[in-house]
């Protein structure tokens, strides 16, 4: 059975995955009981991972036994939806570079969940959580320059023909241009930066101009 279940609920999808520590909750997500083991609710309004795989992202992008660098931690709570989609196989290093809130991530998510591996840190320094090089890149640290600060981390830590899932949030980038120009001048930084861009999913109704580009390095 996937660790990633869809399922739909009065015409509309809804995502679970597979609790890595079965009985406890992240946030205020349901726990259900499918096929023999318990899967957690996973809200794309929270999540802008779920909304991405709800509008097409292909669900193996982050799969099981996969080693994950993930920028821009926050409290954990998509993190630990990676950490159970990866599984007990798999690895997940958070990077958060607010002291409060990493402390809370670390509270909420890694002391409980033992493929999560959180660093206090700039993204803008990868040589301070040097770790073996892993599967996916995933960056959501809505800074004005993100695209160059997840290029320089793939560069150093992403495996030959590794996915990078980049979250822009246009507003970051630039208040005054449109939104789509913004998605379409970042893309065009992962292609100059020799990135394959499979595909760019804006995610509305659920996070409101923001598009997650889905990116594959050089081999
Ligand atoms: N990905 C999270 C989720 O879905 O649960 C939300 C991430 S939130 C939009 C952005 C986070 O990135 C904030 O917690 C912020 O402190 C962190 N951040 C911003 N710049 C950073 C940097 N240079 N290095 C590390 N973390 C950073």
């Amino acid at each position: 059975m996937s660790r990633l279940l869809r399922e739909e609920r009065m015409g509309r999808t809804a995502l679970l995955t597979q609790n890595l520590v079965p009985g406890k909750k992240v946030y205020n997500e349901d726990l259900l009981q499918r096929g023999g083991s318990e899967f957690r609710t996973w809200d794309p309004f929270r999540s802008k991972l779920a909304a991405a795989v709800i509008k097409g992202l292909p669900g193996t992008v982050v799969g099981e036994g996969g080693k994950v660098l993930y920028l821009g931690a926050s409290t954990g709570t998509t993190i630990s939806h990676v950490s159970d989609l990866v599984g007990p196989g798999g690895l997940v290093v958070g990077v958060e570079f607010s002291p409060r809130v990493a402390r809370e991530f670390v509270e909420r998510v890694a002391r409980e969940r033992m493929n999560v591996i959180p660093f206090v840190a700039d993204a803008r320094d990868p040589s301070k959580y040097s770790v073996a090089k892993v599967d996916v890149v995933y960056c959501d640290i809505a800074q004005p320059d993100q695209t160059e600060i997840a290029i320089a981390n793939c560069a150093a830590l992403l495996k030959p023909g590794g996915t990078l899932l980049l979250v822009v949030k246009s507003r970051s980038i630039d208040v005054l241009k449109d939104p789509e120009r913004v998605f379409r001048e970042e893309r065009e930084k992962l292609v100059a930066g020799g990135f394959e861009v499979k595909t760019m999913i804006e995610l509305s109704p659920f996070e409101k101009d923001h598009a997650l580009i889905y990116a594959v390095a050089a081999k």
